[in-house]
């Protein structure tokens, strides 16, 4: 009897044990063959080598994307780039998939401080993008720009739109920002108020230009310097026009509107509360004898063209520049900046609208 209830008992056990190590090799089963998340990558196709480049740069934990990506030899080579971060992982990816561009480009855009899968890359906007004076929070108005006008290169694109180009002249014009002082700009798209006049007028003394009129106080004192260096050179210099109060100029332009037309007349002189004379920081020079027409072919002309800079002048509306300036070429026409933007602005010969937008308004940093 008690035999056969031990033998009963031994044949539950073994039952027992047997079930038993069933399910610890099933357990096993599954635990050792069912892929790691790590090892999804090897069966995605990845090399051993790349599995290791994949978790040494983003670590296992931010691997799903390159999962639901599946195999794409890109992965790698975007993870060898140096400017390669993986907190924009996911973004690279993205982008690989929506633009046709190296590597080296996709990088770029993605880290780029206003990335938007929805702007339209390619490699003409990574022109943009990587040109001189771009500035990343126009690059709507660049796009929308370079829709409307298709065969324009990429620096020209730039310069148009820093300079407002993709706005009509005297249309919405804002009032100028005057907390930028010397470096504050009035032109077709930046006015004064009516009733602006600046603080610190002197008056000019008949030695240096037509007596009785006033230019702002620093503007005047870089003159003379430049006056008095020029004169030990042979060169004489002669200020006909420094500042003109809104009034004056509504006067000059209600003339030359009745004699030529508001078309005409907008080419060569400034509406009221538009015009740069009203600064007291612009000052038209000739020579004692020269007229308008005919400075271009004086000595003065060429001295100024090669010195003006040196005392913080700079030529306004140069010549080629007429469509960023808005007016025509004015050899006499000269404003002061001071010394380190206007050596820049000759060093780099761009209008002031260009350094403007990108220096002043936006405060860009020098390349
Ligand atoms: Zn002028």
């Amino acid at each position: 009897m008690r035999s056969k209830k031990n033998r009963k008992k031994i044949k539950k056990f073994r039952i027992f044990l047997l079930f038993l190590s069933i399910v610890i090799v099933i357990f096993l089963i599954v635990f050792f063959f069912s892929p790691k998340e790590k090892d999804k990558l090897l069966q995605l196709g990845y090399t051993k080598e790349e599995k290791n480049i994949i978790l040494n740069k983003v670590g296992e934990e931010n691997i799903d994307s390159i999962l639901k990506y599946g195999y794409n030899k890109n992965i790698i080579l975007l993870m060898k780039e140096k400017a390669f971060q993986k907190e924009h992982l996911k973004q690279y990816i993205e982008a690989l998939s929506l633009f046709q561009l190296p590597i080296k480009d996709i990088i770029f855009i993605v880290n780029s401080e206003n990335y938007n899968k929805r702007y339209p890359y390619d490699s003409y906007l990574v022109s943009v993008m990587k040109s001189d004076y771009y500035i990343p929070s126009y690059l709507d108005r660049y796009i929308k720009y370079y829709q409307n006008n298709k065969n324009i290169k990429s620096e020209e694109l730039i310069t148009r739109v820093n300079s407002n180009l993709d706005y009509p002249f005297y249309t919405d014009s804002q009032k100028t920002d005057l907390s930028k002082g010397y470096l504050m700009i009035v032109n077709k798209y930046y006015h004064l108020d009516r009733d602006y006049v600046p603080q610190n007028l002197v008056t000019i003394s008949s030695e240096y230009g037509r007596a009785g009129q006033q230019v702002e106080e620093k503007t005047y004192k870089q003159y003379i310097k430049m006056y008095q260096d020029a004169k030990k050179e042979g060169i004489h210099l002669y200020i006909i026009s420094p500042y003109r109060s809104y009034a004056r100029q509504n006067n000059l332009y209600q003339n030359y509107v009745a004699r030529d037309g508001k078309q005409e007349a907008d080419t060569y002189s400034a509406r009221p509360g538009f015009s740069e004379h009203q600064t007291g920081l612009a000052l038209d020079i000739l020579s004692p004898t020269s007229t308008m027409d005919n400075f271009i072919t004086t000595k003065e002309y060429h001295w100024l063209l090669k010195n003006a800079y040196k005392y913080g002048f700079i030529l306004r509306y140069p010549k080629g520049k007429e469509y960023i300036t808005g007016y025509m070429f004015e050899s006499w026409h000269y404003r002061y900046v001071g010394e380190e933007v206007s050596t820049y602005i000759q060093k780099h010969q761009i209008t002031y609208e260009e350094y403007y937008a990108y220096f002043v308004k936006e405060k860009q940093n020098k390349k």
